[in-house]
């Protein structure tokens, strides 16, 4: 046969990867599988709650990779036999591979916060997966009466995109300023640090004033448990009943990596870092937020780097070949108001089990004119627009 590789997960990772083995090989048969007819974007989602974009600007449909020469396939898979080399979709159709791909991003672990599922997710949403949860916090925030208190729970590390949920507070708090501006954003923070903190803390501080109020993990901060029907946020030390209530639970990869067998004790999926291939389970790669990545962050830019990556290894393992060491490169933008914005750029190779960073990268100087505030902002959008036209078309 000529090859045939089975990609499930059409976001920033498996559509990257698909993609790129589609223009490697044009005769190999890639198969794409998402049930997301339209597929919603996290990166930028944050300044949908804060009424700054919307959601169209997040939503992609796989019709371009389609023309392309991909078979895109709208189910969930939910069975995966490693043995026969098959995946199986709610429709009950077996799909044969030579080498899968899953790249089907996070779930939550529900069990690791008493009291948060999906019945509580309606109250107290995550919005940690775009689309409904992402409007429905929006909601919440406009709803809100001047004065109120939006309360944040942030779980500890690995977790999607680790500077998002401080972008998000940022995001609110310029809301909330503009439109309400007697309200507060209190951080409750199962961590005391966090990625470019002085960078945020000096935004906040001169944007904001004392309207964000972060409680770290040595404060007390850490959501010990919840409870949707009462709204209430509970901590070591206290108990809080916010107005809206953003409750970011604790994470694991994809549900289906675990169907897979490729999950270990961690929640995540440990992989060679060369080729992506599971070291649990044979002929299946993982890439993006599922897997166990180590120094390089669980991030679009790393998702869609780490598709490409991948998709050059199983070209060359098809072909017999020694797969080439990969170098990745992820860049991270935050936006804390409209024109405000910094970045973290890193790249990282395999180093034993992991990704390590090496030389090369670059974190915005704390000290810097408004100009180049400005003038990342503006790079920030150029990079949202980039990668996504890179990704689906
Ligand atoms: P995803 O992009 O989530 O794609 C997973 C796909 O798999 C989904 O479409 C899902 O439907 C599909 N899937 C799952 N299970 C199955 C199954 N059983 N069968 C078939 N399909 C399945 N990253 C950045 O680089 N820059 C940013 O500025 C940025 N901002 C962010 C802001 C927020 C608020 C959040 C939450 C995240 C942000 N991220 C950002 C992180 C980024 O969104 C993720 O790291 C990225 O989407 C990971 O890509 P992925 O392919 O692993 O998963």
């Amino acid at each position: 046969s000529t090859g045939r590789v089975v990609v499930v997960g059409g976001g920033f990772g498996g559509a990257a990867c698909a993609r790129a083995l589609k223009r490697a090989r044009a005769d190999l048969q890639v198969i794409l599988i998402d049930p997301n007819v339209v597929f919603t974007a996290c990166p930028f989602s944050n300044e949908v709650i804060a009424g700054l974009r919307n959601i169209e600007a997040q939503q992609f449909s796989h019709d371009k990779l389609a023309a392309e020469g991909l078979t895109i396939v709208d189910q969930a898979v939910t069975t995966i036999e490693p043995q026969q080399r098959s995946v199986l979709t709610a429709d009950g159709v077996a799909l044969p591979y030579d080498r899968l791909v899953l790249s089907p991003g996070i779930d939550f672990n529900f069990e690791a916060l008493p009291g948060y599922d999906e019945i509580a997710s309606e109250k107290m949403p995550h919005a940690w997966k775009a689309g409904a949860q992402t409007l429905l916090l929006r909601r919440q925030l406009e709803a809100m009466d001047d004065g109120g208190t939006v309360a944040m729970a942030i779980p500890a590390n690995p977790s999607r995109c680790p500077p998002a949920p401080y972008e998000r507070a940022s995001l609110i708090a310029h809301y909330l300023k503009t439109n309400k501006p007697r309200s507060k954003v209190l951080i409750l923070d199962a961590k005391d640090n966090f990625p470019q903190q002085r960078l945020f803390e000096k935004a906040w501080k001169e944007l904001y004033g004392d309207m964000i109020e972060r409680i770290g993990l040595s404060q007390g901060g850490r959501v010990t448990s919840v409870d949707g029907s009462t709204k209430t946020i509970v901590t070591e030390f206290g108990n809080y009943t916010p107005d809206v209530a953003n409750v970011i639970p604790p994470q694991r990869a994809g549900h289906i990596a675990a169907v897979a067998g490729a999950v270990d004790a961690t929640g995540w999926c440990p992989i060679d870092p060369v080729t992506f291939e599971s070291k649990l389970v044979k002929n299946v790669h993982i890439i993006g937020d599922a897997c166990l990545g180590g120094g390089i962050p669980k991030s679009a830019s790393a998702a869609s780097a780490q598709g490409k990556a991948c998709a050059a290894a199983i070209v060359a393992l098809l072909g017999g070949r020694a797969p080439e060491t990969p170098r990745l490169t992820g860049v991270c933008y935050n936006i804390v108001a409209p024109g405000y914005g910094f970045s973290l750029a890193g790249n990282y190779q395999p180093k034993g089990d992991i990704f390590a960073e090496v030389e090369g990268g670059a974190i915005s100087p704390v000290d810097a004119p408004r100009e180049l505030r400005a003038r990342e902002a503006a790079e920030a959008e150029h990079w949202f627009q980039t990668i996504t036209a890179d990704t689906f078309g």
